[in-house]
């Protein structure tokens, strides 16, 4: 949402129609947010809401710090624009230390984008030119995850599994191999762990073998199910087997932490909870924390390297990758995090709003599930608990109950379903700004709460 007014018109009338593009849902009840502070955000009509979503899954310090603005312009040099594929500047370097300081790739070196699906787009060239100066030059697939998504761009909708959003673009779009999804709640094999085998990682090996393994470059995957899984989390062992199936078939494996890195899941990255170590991470979001649009990939030395030594460069660039102001406001979140220990914050928040909902679940049978981790909890509803027959998606049970809270104060976000729609349950992502107070969290769940039985209460009476 583009803002046309200034903050100190907060409280006046409604606005007038939006000038910028908005999704059709929000055009017939939308927000101009004029104000935000901690975990709220206020609109141009005065009432405030809890983000519970964090925009999406974008904030972690909080809204409207204003150390960030004021610690940038106390350190600022006037350096405006350099291009990165020629020039570094202190700021780029500086983030790029830090970033690669605390992310689980050896030796990392940093790409800078401005979003997350570029970040994305340059972890995927960057594993084709690694191949290509490798003398591998028949792989360049990338296999990536049903129910998934790596962003909006025609390659990155192409690896997505969304069907709901790629279907009309399938002209532009090339086909890529899916595996199944790690989906436990609803197994694609209808298995259940641990007798399983954790056949969901060894459809990796089927998928490789099946394409041809010196065709495939790379496999791309969400560590833990972020919009359209609502927080599916796979189950132990599952990263360590596809980390093993990737290096028997010179697969690079790409953890695309977009929305899981910078300590959303309760670990610095999400992939850290399984004892794996990625070639490339991407990561954006909360690398900025919404206070400026910034991304980066971050690749192992011996990716660089390589491509350094065989073709002198990566043929790849955006005119705004490490922009010095982009990546000078990176450093001061980066820094707030490191003060004020944000990432830990997040764990003990996310026990704590997990807690909640298991004591939630109970009250409301048809929550089929809670899943997540750290501050990504997602909440699945379904139609028959016993069955785990969703509701028919012409019932738009989220999308209602997402109405209903923000009726109520609280802004939730509708998980996307994914290859799966109309299968697949009813999701709510939870996500919210890492400040998020105890007080803050149960509000959030009461008014959830309220907000699902409302819904059922209507269904039952339609
Ligand atoms: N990857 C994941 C896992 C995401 O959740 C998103 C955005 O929601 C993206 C990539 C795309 O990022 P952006 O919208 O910044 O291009």
């Amino acid at each position: 949402i583009v803002s046309t007014q200034e903050p100190e018109d907060a409280g006046t009338t409604p606005d007038a129609p939006p000038t910028s593009v908005l999704y059709r849902e929000l055009l017939q009840n939308y927000k101009n947010i004029v104000a935000s502070e901690g975990v709220y955000l206020t609109d141009s009509t005065g009432r405030r809401y809890i983000d519970a979503v964090g925009g999406t899954a974008v904030n972690i310090i909080g809204h409207g710090v204003s150390e960030i603005s004021a610690r940038v312009a106390d350190n600022w040099d006037s350096t405006s624009f350099v291009y990165s594929a020629f020039m570094t500047n202190p700021w780029q370097e500086e983030l790029a230390r830090k970033l690669a300081s605390i992310t689980p790739i050896e030796d990392g070196r940093v790409f800078f984008t401005s979003g997350g699906s570029e970040a994305n787009e340059s972890a995927v060239k960057l594993a084709r030119q690694y191949h290509l100066d490798c003398g591998r030059a028949s792989k360049w697939k990338v296999i990536s995850r049903t129910a998934s998504y790596h962003g909006n761009t025609l390659a990155m909708l192409a690896l997505s599994g969304r069907p709901t959003w790629s279907a009309r673009y399938s002209p532009y779009l090339d086909s890529s191999p899916k595996i199944a999804a790690a989906y436990c709640y609803r197994c694609p094999f209808s298995l259940s762990h641990p007798q399983c085998g954790i056949r969901c990682a060894e459809d990796l090996e089927r998928v490789i073998l099946q394409e041809g393994p010196d065709t495939v470059s790379a496999f791309l995957v969400e560590p833990i199910s972020g919009s359209s899984l609502a927080g599916a989390v796979p189950v132990e062992g599952y990263y360590e087997r596809i980390q093993e199936i990737c290096r028997k078939y010179d697969v690079l494996f790409i953890a695309d932490e977009v929305l899981t890195g910078y300590g959303r899941t309760g670990r610095t990255f999400a992939i850290e909870h399984w004892d794996v170590t990625p070639d490339i991470v991407t990561v954006g979001k909360g690398l900025g924390s919404g206070y400026t649009p910034i991304a980066a990939c971050v690749a192992s030395g011996a990716i660089v390297d390589k491509i350094r030594s065989v073709s002198g460069q990566f043929v790849h660039g955006f005119t705004y990758g490490g922009m010095p102001m982009a990546c000078a406001i990176g450093v001061q979140v980066f820094d707030y995090i490191q003060e004020h220990s944000l990432f830990e914050l997040a764990s003990t928040r996310g026990d704590y709003l997990r807690a909640r909902l298991e004591e939630l679940a109970p009250t409301i049978p048809a929550i089929g599930d809670i899943r997540g981790l750290g501050l990504l909890q997602g909440v699945e509803i379904v139609g028959n608990p016993k069955t785990r027959q969703p509701f028919s998606p012409d019932r738009k049970i989220a999308s209602r109950i997402v109405r209903e809270a923000e009726a109520r104060g609280v802004l939730f976000r509708e998980g996307t379903p994914g290859a799966n729609a109309g299968k697949d349950g009813d999701q709510i992502q939870i996500s919210p700004p890492f400040v998020i107070s105890p007080n803050e969290i149960d509000e959030m769940v009461s008014v959830l709460g309220d907000s699902i039985r409302t819904v059922l209460a209507e269904e039952a009476e339609a």
